[in-house]
């Protein structure tokens, strides 16, 4: 079924030049081709470093019996990687480690049962934080912001629009942390994904790219926040309390989260030290119980509600999404060939049928009324991207 969401614009799929090396095309910010058809990110790529394990070891081992019960608070959110720090933290290093999971209400039915499961044969001992009120709200915004998004469309602004994820959500990890004296929280790069789930188009086509880790200069960041506030405050709809204070609070996490932070609260990023290999990681969580999902293969991104709509809205607009940029990584990196890549991203970026067809229901927006207004301003935004590479 999947496969029919988007058959409707299959030749538009095909017919876009990809880079001989990597699956990137010419849809993707900032994208050149030499003579042999190798693109500019192939040609600058630098791999990924990693600290070590014995460097990981030593910085752990400063906190281990430093908690009243725990060393160490895990975010997890029923996703692969995350599922794998913790998986590594508590039976590899033996950390006295409590797990948490901002619930911010877009986890979909299989994070919550792969959360369940490793938790329990882990026998680590887990916690939601979940505030129903601030659920309903999200889901209020999210209706409003995405119906003024398809009256006036911006690839710019997809992510601001659809990424309804608690932009506070790290702040109320380092809190219960510091309330609950447990002296470091542990994620993947930054309490985030690892350096390879980092999507440099989302901002790209603003000229503004995220650094290997998915982080970006001040210089970046006022451009971005200057762009999004301008964008937010020309539409009217959005002028409702609720929506004024998400934005607001979010934009002040933005900048500031490292100030706001607990001082007693330490972060450590487990993919800074550890790299990240497919490989390893899936054996790891299927021994502890970590299931994928059933309507699609992809083995990532199957926590989060609102990333099939996303995929969705990318691939129609521009040909390409978060997971041909993820699989050209692995080229790079030498994890996988271009063969196999090309053939499992093509199956794998399609967005997950069911959790798609909930999202609109939820969010009111009929397919063919998505539809119309995605390819109506594909031609105006293919015209665009496509001069200004000329
Ligand atoms: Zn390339």
């Amino acid at each position: 079924m999947n496969a029919n969401l988007l058959s409707d614009i299959k030749d538009f799929l095909f017919s876009l030049r990809r880079c001989s090396k990597c699956l990137l095309p010419e849809t993707f910010p900032g994208i050149e081709f030499d003579e042999e058809g190798v693109c500019n990110y192939c040609r600058n790529y630098r791999p990924i470093k990693v600290l070590g394990e014995e460097e990981l070891k030593r910085a752990l081992d400063k906190y281990r019996g430093k908690g009243d019960k725990y060393d160490c608070l895990v975010a997890i959110s029923g996703g692969r990687d995350s599922t794998y720090v913790l998986q590594q933290i508590v039976a590899k290093y033996n950390m006295r480690t409590l797990a948490l999971t901002v619930d911010s209400g877009f986890t979909t039915g299989e994070g919550h049962r792969n959360i369940k499961v490793t938790t329990e044969t882990l026998g680590v001992n887990h916690v939601y934080i979940r505030n129903e009120n601030h659920i309903e709200t999200s889901w209020r915004n999210l209706k409003t912001m995405f119906r003024a998004w398809l009256k006036k469309p911006s690839i710019n602004t997809i992510v601001p629009t659809l990424n309804a994820a608690d932009k506070t959500m790290n702040l109320q990890i380092y809190k219960y942390a510091h309330e609950h004296k447990i002296p470091l929280v542990i994620g993947g790069n930054n309490i985030g994904n690892c350096s390879f789930e980092q999507e440099h188009f989302k901002t790209g086509y603003m000229g503004v790219f995220p650094d290997e880790r998915g982080n970006y200069t001040v210089a970046g960041k006022i451009k971005l926040i200057t762009f999004f506030t301008w964008e937010f405050l020309k539409n009217t709809t959005h002028y409702r309390w609720s929506l004024i204070k998400s934005y607001a609070s979010g934009t002040l996490v933005y900048f500031f989260e490292s100030l706001l932070k607990p001082s007693d609260v330490d972060t450590l990023g487990f993919y800074d030290y550890v790299y990240w290999n497919e490989k390893e990681i899936i054996p790891a969580i299927t021994s502890i119980g970590w299931r994928g999902a059933e309507d699609t293969t992809a083995t990532w991104r199957i926590d989060d509600m609102m990333y099939p709509l996303i995929d969705y809205i990318y691939l129609r607009l521009v040909g390409f999404n978060e997971f041909d940029e993820f699989y050209s990584k692995l080229i790079r990196e030498g994890q996988i060939s271009r063969e196999e890549a090309l053939k499992r991203s093509l199956s794998e970026r399609l967005p997950r049928p069911t959790v798609f067809q909930y999202l609109l229901e939820k969010l009111g927006v009929s397919k063919d009324e998505l539809d119309e207004t995605l390819d109506n301003y594909r031609v105006k935004l293919l015209c665009k991207i496509i001069k200004k590479k000329l």
